[in-house]
């Protein structure tokens, strides 16, 4: 019922030469793949590159982040219509490294998603509780509070293209992963949150994706839990044959 999407966070890596060079490489490997939605999330710079090199194929381009004003004097910002006007359709708001090192919070989180709903991008929020907060049993009350704000002021018809994205902080980048089972009692918290803000219809449609070094070894036991609608991979989408293994991995 829900279609898988594999999306790429490259963070702060690749040129528009190397975007180019990976999509040279990865579309030949993806070029059967039906099952799943692919989108590509580069560094703002890789963003023509990346739209053109994929254009007429099936994968969406994404940016990384945008502020919620259009436009105005904020220096170094991107905003939703600029993101539009290069081409993007989807962006990563809230991911935990923007919340860590620059200062976003619930409260930005829901100004941006509710700023890219109305710019016509589709979402992927980023939810997930630090290893202090699983410790200490607070992960349940952290990813609510979490989805909360972040879906506050927002329709059931405007939350039509919202994703979320799992993502546990302590799983990301440092090569430990959520189990499966972990991911999925998280995904049910999350979907009963969807539930109180949207409606049980929108929640029990609503994509969440697991992030937290997803590779090709672990994708498949994490993608066919029936809570987990797709990845969100960081390091592991660098690659185009690492990507293409994760995004076949989502096909069973
Ligand atoms: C991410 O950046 O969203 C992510 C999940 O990173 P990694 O796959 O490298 O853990």
């Amino acid at each position: 019922m829900r279609r898988k999407l594999i999306a790429a966070n490259w963070k702060m890596y690749k040129t528009p030469e190397g975007a180019r060079e990976f999509a040279a490489a990865f579309l030949p490997l993806v070029k059967n793949v039906h099952h799943a939605e692919i989108v590509v999330c580069p560094p703002f710079v890789c963003l023509p590159a990346m739209v053109e090199a994929l254009h007429g194929t099936r994968i969406g381009v994404g940016g990384q982040n945008m502020l919620w004003e259009n436009e105005g004097a904020y220096t170094g910002e991107i905003s939703p219509g600029m993101l539009r006007a290069v081409g993007c359709s989807h962006v990563i708001i809230g991911h935990s490294e923007r919340r860590q090192y620059f200062g976003e919070t619930d409260d930005t989180v829901n100004r941006k998603l509710r700023s890219a709903l109305a710019a016509g991008l589709q979402p992927i929020v980023c939810v997930g509780e630090v290893l202090q907060e699983r410790e200490a049993g607070l992960t349940e009350e952290v990813l609510a509070r979490q989805c909360n704000i972040a879906f506050s002021e927002i329709s059931t018809l405007e939350a039509a293209p919202l994703i979320v994205a799992y993502e546990p902080v302590w799983a990301i980048g440092t090569g430990k992963t959520a189990t499966p089972e972990m991911a999925a009692d998280a995904h049910r918290v999350l979907r009963a949150e969807a539930a109180k803000a949207f409606g049980d219809e929108r929640a029990a449609n609503l994509r969440i994706l697991y992030g937290g070094s997803v590779k090709p070894e672990n994708a498949k036991a994490l993608m066919s839990e029936r809570e987990i609608d797709g990845a969100l991979v960081g390091g592991g989408s660098l690659d185009p044959k690492s990507f293409a293994t994760i995004v076949a991995a989502g096909d069973f």
